[in-house]
């Protein structure tokens, strides 16, 4: 199923603001099915394991501090061509970037605090999904 399904994130700067709501929403609206979702808090250490990939590059340290720096919603959903079709739905990395109507388009403050994140590929997203979730909860 993994082909079905990508994972996603609701970031700090969403959640604290209160924009949980709106943004499941769209997601929902944009025909993806919730299949795991919780609340939860990154260590800053867990923050680094989770963007490990990122570690040589400037802005991982404040990417850390940041993802740790207060709740986040991670979700797995399932939609067909589900990676590529939320990566549209949630818009450029640069909020400046960001076509109008996607979500980083509307809830992003800066490249760091963008909202939310959205997996790259299918093997990516099965990682990530498994990095907050147990396979029993991912039914
Ligand atoms: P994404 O797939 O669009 O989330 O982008 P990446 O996987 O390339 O980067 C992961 C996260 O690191 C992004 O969502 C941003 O929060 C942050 N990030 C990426 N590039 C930059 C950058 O050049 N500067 C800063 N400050 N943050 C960045």
């Amino acid at each position: 199923m993994a082909t079905n399904r990508t994972f996603t994130m609701l970031k700090p700067d969403a959640v604290a603001d209160g924009h949980t709501g709106a943004i499941i929403k769209i997601i929902e609206e944009a025909g993806f099915k919730i299949i795991a979702m919780k609340k939860t808090l990154l260590t800053p250490a867990l923050a680094g394991k989770f963007y490990e990939v990122h570690a040589e590059r400037p802005f991982y340290a404040d990417l850390c501090q940041y993802m740790s720096s207060g709740p986040i919603v991670p979700i797995i959903l399932e939609k067909d061509n589900a990676v590529a079709d939320f990566r549209k739905l949630i818009g450029a990395t640069d909020p400046s970037k960001a076509d109008e109507g996607t979500i980083r388009k509307l809830f992003a403050k800066s490249m760091t605090a963008n909202a939310i994140h959205g997996s790259d590929s299918d093997e990516n997203a099965a990682i990530e999904g498994s990095f907050f979730f147990a396979a029993t909860e991912q039914f």
